[in-house]
């Protein structure tokens, strides 16, 4: 019988990073059955893989007391810029509302998105600074009944640019540039990013580790 993972999450696009690389070893990667009527836990912890363990530990605790000791799958993510020891690191979603960033000339009247608040914050913070380096980190946390099991890291580096390029992805795509590709993580396809994103190669970096699963 196939391995099936659950995942708590119902992003799409992280299903879809999870379930590419999982279909690879014929593992099946499915949401957490009644995620959305679960209470998301408070994620107070300082790194990724702190958040990532406790995720994983509470959807598999309340997910085995709903009668489902099933596997669960949970992740943290974000964008690591090295000029900034780190930061946006665990606050990348609310990095500019946490700062209570104000969009220079607005008085945050304009309709700017998250996303776009974000970027602009960063960009102000990187303002003359030359070293641009960064990365986006995910750190993937498998538990059962509200035991972590294993944990594995992925990462893609790259370059954070001075202005934003390319209309595709979503977060801090449009200003992380990857040498490599020539082009910011907005200005490629679907697949190629799937095909390098940071939790895919986590995933992927889970895999050995699910050879040993405790029966
Ligand atoms: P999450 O908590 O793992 O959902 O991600 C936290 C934040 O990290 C997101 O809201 C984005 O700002 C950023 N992030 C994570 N992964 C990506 C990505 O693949 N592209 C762009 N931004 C990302």
């Amino acid at each position: 019988m196939a391995l099936i993972l659950y995942a708590a999450t119902s992003n799409p696009g992280k299903l879809r990073d999870f379930s590419t690389a999982a279909a690879e070893e014929g593992i099946a990667v499915e949401p957490l059955p009644g995620l959305a009527d679960i209470p998301a836990p408070e994620e107070h912890e300082s790194t990724f893989a702190g958040n990532a363990r406790l995720k994983a530990e509470y959807y598999s605790r309340v997910a085995a007391q709903q009668g489902n000791p099933v596997l669960v799958l949970a992740d943290d993510s974000g964008l690591e810029v090295d000029a900034l020891d780190g930061e946006p690191g665990v606050r990348s979603a609310r990095y500019a509302q946490d700062a209570g960033y104000a969009l220079p000339g607005t008085g945050n009247a304009a309709p700017v998105s998250t996303d776009d608040r974000n970027n602009l914050y960063l960009l102000d913070r990187m303002h003359g600074i030359a070293h641009r380096t960064a990365r986006y980190h995910c750190v993937l946390a498998l538990a059962r009944i509200g035991e972590v099991l294993f944990t594995a890291d992925g990462r893609v580096e790259g370059e954070i640019l001075t202005a934003p390029r390319g209309r595709g992805g979503f977060g801090y795509d449009p200003i992380f540039f990857i040498p490599e590709l020539g082009r910011t993580m907005a200005e490629i396809s679907l697949e190629e990013k799937h095909a390098l994103s940071h939790r895919g190669r986590a995933f992927r970096a889970l895999l050995p580790q699910l050879r040993n699963l405790p029966h």
